[in-house]
């Protein structure tokens, strides 16, 4: 306890400080902003990366800042934190052998890349060509259960859109029992450039593991050495490959299977704070933004080793927090959520998770706002929406920014950005899930810092981090809540009944 002295002194100055008359244009101010940046991006934050001690700092500094402002915990065991479990993989070691007849052949290791299940994966099985992987209606080539399947990397020529992709491809084979999937690069893919691709996210959701054991990536040469040691014309294979019934063809090779892979499993955490609502039938509005970035980023000995990522997205929790502490001085109808997200640059991994594992019905969200990278713009920057036209509530979010005196940017040009951020988890759920602000309506500002400082350990807070845009958009946030959260300004929610 502190003396009573001291306790007096205190009063006072709480006193002095609640006579200073509030200036209406700094309802958040860019000052309010940086005391959370700061310490997010700090060194002591370690980059915030999930599954280490910065993680696990910057997850309780969140929920002390919501609880601090009136929240209770939004997690369905009522407390702040939702568990992300995850897995991260890495390569170790790898020998693939191939018996044809009785003979035992190695076509070398260094062109094919393998990451296994578990920790150790090691069997036998046959071996099959599967062109594309899948035939011209969607469906995985037939008899692939327990065998490895090669398949091609590039774009199946008899089918388009999503269902054309590799990780679709391999998820049905998946579906299909497949024991080994391996992609094989194209011609034209420089090996040493494209084999990283297998570990550029080693980190996954443990839910989204499969039943495949090894999941590889092999070079165009690789594939063109196995039909050779299966005595088959690969001009031939690659040819039949373009037809959408193409089946599959088994090389009639046993291939050998011995990977070794660095595993780790482990929880992160969203963070969710709820504000609760008189009227907790009407839905919610949802705040979204991850606190996670990339911790220790570059290798031992290095000056600066740690990507602090002040602007991704230390600046958007800062803006979560202090429009949370706002509307906690005030009542609404519906319920009020804020959740800082985990895993976002492993793929938006925690915002999956938590839409898996909601802690509301998300039928009935009535908008949900995601805040990334919002330390772009100065003030007075246009608004622009990230996935305009998908929602009826463009006119609605332009009339309440145009209220604040905000110009609006028109164009559908942020709608780029769509994927790239937490919101598309929910968007992909059938929510009203948008982006709102100035710091995609200037994408040629944006553009400099994605070229820049961006995922790099230059990505530092400073007395120079533009935050006028910033504390605009956090102003606008406040307002769209608002509207939103009471049903005399807004009242329906579509799909809700
Ligand atoms: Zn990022």
């Amino acid at each position: 306890m502190r003396n009573n002295f001291y306790t007096f002194i205190y009063s006072l100055f709480l006193m002095a400080s609640s006579f200073a008359i509030p200036s209406k244009a700094q309802e958040i101010s860019e000052d309010d902003l940086r005391t959370h940046i700061k310490i997010l991006a700090s060194d002591e934050f370690e980059g915030r990366e999930p599954g280490t001690k910065g993680g696990i700092k910057t997850v309780h500094y969140l929920a002390k800042q919501w609880f601090d402002a009136g929240y209770v915990g939004g997690a369905k065991d009522g407390s702040f934190y939702q568990s992300v479990p995850l897995v991260k993989r890495l390569p170790q070691s790898h020998i693939v052998t191939y018996n044809k007849n009785n003979f035992t052949r190695e076509i070398g290791n260094s062109e094919i890349a393998l990451i296994g299940k578990d920790a150790a994966e090691k069997f036998s099985s046959s071996t099959i060509f599967g062109g594309y992987g899948i035939k011209d209606d969607g469906s995985a080539i037939d008899n692939v259960r327990g065998k490895a399947v090669f398949i091609l990397g590039g774009n199946p020529p008899f089918i388009e859109g999503e269902a054309a992709s590799v990780n679709v491809r391999s998820d049905k084979l998946a579906q299909a029992g497949a024991a080994a999937v391996i992609i094989i690069l194209s011609e034209d893919s420089d090996w040493r450039r494209f084999s990283r691709f297998l570990t550029a996210r080693p980190v996954s959701l443990q839910s989204s593991d499969s039943g495949i054991r090894i999941n590889g990536l092999a070079s165009f040469d690789y594939g063109k050495s196995l039909t050779k040691v299966a005595n088959m014309s690969w001009k031939k294979m690659l040819k039949s490959a373009e037809n959408g019934k193409f089946n599959g063809i088994d090389l009639a090779l046993i291939s050998n299977w011995n990977v070794q892979t660095s595993i780790r499993k482990y929880d992160s955490y969203n963070v969710i704070a709820k504000l609760p609502g008189s009227k907790p039938d009407a839905g919610s509005v949802f705040f979204t933004g991850h606190w996670d970035h990339f911790g220790y980023c570059r290798p031992k000995g290095e000056k600066d080793r740690i990507c602090n990522g002040a602007i991704d997205n230390a600046s958007g929790m800062s803006v979560l927090i202090e429009v949370a502490k706002h509307l906690g001085k005030k009542k609404f109808d519906r319920d009020i959520y804020f959740v800082g997200t985990t895993a976002e640059e492993d793929g938006l991994l925690g915002a999956y998770h938590m839409v898996d594992n909601p802690p509301v019905n998300i039928k009935k969200i009535a908008i949900a706002l995601n805040v990334d990278t919002i330390a772009i713009a100065p003030k007075g920057a246009k608004v622009a929406i990230i996935g305009r036209g998908t929602t009826d509530l463009d006119p609605i979010i332009e009339k309440i920014a145009k209220g604040l005196g905000r110009d609006i940017e028109s164009s559908t040009d942020a709608n780029a950005f769509i994927r790239r951020q937490d919101g598309w988890a929910l968007a992909s759920k059938g929510v009203p899930a948008l982006m709102v602000g100035g710091s995609f309506s200037d994408l040629d500002l944006l553009s400099k810092f994605l070229s820049s400082d961006y995922h790099g350990v230059s990505d530092d807070y400073s007395e120079d981090t533009e935050l006028g845009g910033a504390a605009e958009d956090a102003v606008l946030h406040l307002r769209l809540a608002e509207h939103f959260a009471n049903l005399n300004t807004y009242s329906g929610i579509k799909g809700s009944e």
